[in-house]
């Protein structure tokens, strides 16, 4: 049987990166087993619907790299794959088990759930359950619209095979008492919706978030309600915060146009991901789309909760970023120079030759694209004000920084003409001279030419401002601590 799976996003909010990473192995056990990756969009609830999110979930998979074999916009023999489209289907499902006793019409409004659960337990009181025809006229008259509801069984267990946590079982009693399937909207939940597509779609493979083991066992009663097999599940492991807590905003970025917008390769992320809860060997760290597309199999999928380590990633991404060609770094960092306002849209020519030439400069310091903005920022822009306290290093008197800087400002006069081993031996033997240490005589000097503490290589950093600028700016920041004293 060939294998079938699929990332059925639900458009109620932003592509979240634990959202990315499921979708990502179902994508790569798909092509390691030579099967078929589906997307199908779960937009049944039509209250939280967001069209937006729609449009996220296309453009993060776009900028990801991934696509789907048959999905709403390349189409394929299940089509359509957008579940309000497959709305008159469900219902006919819906009918189906309400003729066949798995499941009845309810007339939830306000008043029968307020009447419900007189024994103060928790749930649903399913007083339709046994209601005869007769009664329930009554509702039908008044006007109150019906939802059908499964009838979950009082007795006995439910059980499934699941390929990441060996055998599930659980009491029925436990699993939620006769939930709707089909809303007095006439759509589907969330579960009606699910089992008959994953069906219909001939699914082999759920591969899913853990947070889903508590409904499986609803599903698995749904698919025996039906006469269908129910395909194999796989809980992929739950992905959490460093404290143990479920990812969340409180960690940092969660949703993958946040990754995005702050400058992430997605081969870097995508190498993290693949980590997250799986893992081909103990030391194999790097693996690019192709070799994951290979080697991704469910067997080295672990049970235990992955943490999503930002700094890790960043790490990744680091060394993602020190594989491109300059030609390539130059075409990713420009959208973030634009976006912060460096440069014009396009880049002029001057803009763009100054950019080209300082790549070499940056790729070691980059560990987000957009990093780029804050280190090429003293290139592209006038630097108008500098922060005193940054001019003077730690433990030194105001008095004596303009001495410093007046110093170097004699050492690079011929800067473009020597090399870094040459300006590095005149700044230690000067630093020597005034008894102070060389960090105190370059951090003065890196602030008035870059306006950071942080910057490029500060050699490097003068020879592509301009010998002459960086004096202009040393002259300038002199003056203002003079004035300061
Ligand atoms: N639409 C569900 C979601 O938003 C899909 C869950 C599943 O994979 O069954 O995550």
């Amino acid at each position: 049987m060939s294998i079938r799976v699929r990332y059925a996003p639900s458009p109620t909010g932003l592509q979240h990166i634990g959202g990315l990473r499921t979708a990502l192995f179902n994508y790569l056990l798909a092509r390691s087993s030579g099967g078929t990756f589906v997307l199908r969009i779960e937009d049944t609830d039509r209250e939280r619907f967001d069209e937006r999110s729609l449009q996220d979930i296309y453009d993060t998979f776009q900028w990801f790299g991934i696509r789907w074999d048959e999905g709403p916009d390349v189409g394929g023999p299940f089509a359509p794959y957008i579940q309000s489209e497959r709305v008159s289907m469900y219902r006919e499902y819906a009918r189906q088990l309400v003729e066949s006793g798995y499941a009845y019409e309810a007339f939830d409004d306000a008043e029968a759930l307020r009447e419900s659960r007189e024994d103060g337990k928790q749930g649903y009181e399913p007083i339709f359950r046994g209601m005869s025809e007769a009664e329930k006229q009554k509702y039908r008259d008044r006007g109150v619209p019906p939802v059908i509801r499964f009838r979950t069984p009082d007795e006995g267990a439910t059980e499934f095979e699941d390929l990441v946590l060996g055998r599930v079982k659980r009491k029925n009693r436990d699993i939620v008492t006769d939930p709707v399937l089909l809303k007095s909207d006439g759509f589907p939940t969330y579960h009606l919706a699910v089992v008959v597509d994953d069906h219909h779609m001939e699914i082999s493979h759920v591969l899913r978030g853990q947070e889903w083991v508590p409904t499986t066992g609803l599903h698995v009663l749904l698919y025996k309600a039906f006469g269908w097999q129910a395909p194999a599940f796989c809980h992929l492991p739950m992905v959490l915060g460093k404290d143990g807590q479920k990812l969340s905003k409180r960690h940092g970025a969660t949703s993958v146009i946040e990754f995005r917008n702050s400058g992430y390769l997605p081969e870097a992320v995508m190498n993290y991901l693949s980590r997250l809860g799986w893992s081909y060997d103990d030391s194999r760290e790097f693996f690019g789309q192709a070799d994951l597309e290979s080697l991704f199999d469910v067997e080295k999928l672990s049970k235990s909760p992955a943490v999503f380590d930002y700094r890790k990633l960043d790490w990744f991404n680091g060394s993602y970023i020190r594989e491109k060609s300059e030609d390539e770094l130059y075409d990713l960092v420009l959208p973030f120079l634009v976006r912060d306002g460096l440069v014009s849209d396009p880049p002029d020519d001057a803009q763009a030759s100054t950019i080209r030439a300082a790549i070499p400069l940056i790729r070691e310091r980059l560990r987000l694209l957009s990093d780029a903005s804050g280190l090429l920022r003293f290139l592209l822009q006038d630097i108008r004000e500098w922060t005193v306290d940054e001019l003077v290093p730690k433990k030194t008197a105001v008095e004596d920084v303009p001495d410093y800087l007046a110093r170097a400002r004699e050492l690079i006069q011929d800067a473009d003409a020597v090399s870094d081993d040459v300006l590095e031996e005149r700044f230690r033997a000067a630093a020597e001279a005034l008894g102070i240490k060389l960090g105190n005589l370059l951090m003065p000097l890196r602030v008035a030419v870059t306006g950071s503490t942080a910057s490029p290589p500060l050699f490097g950093a003068i020879r592509l401002l301009g010998v002459h600028r960086s004096l202009e700016r040393v002259d300038a920041c002199i003056a203002l601590l003079r004035k300061e004293n």
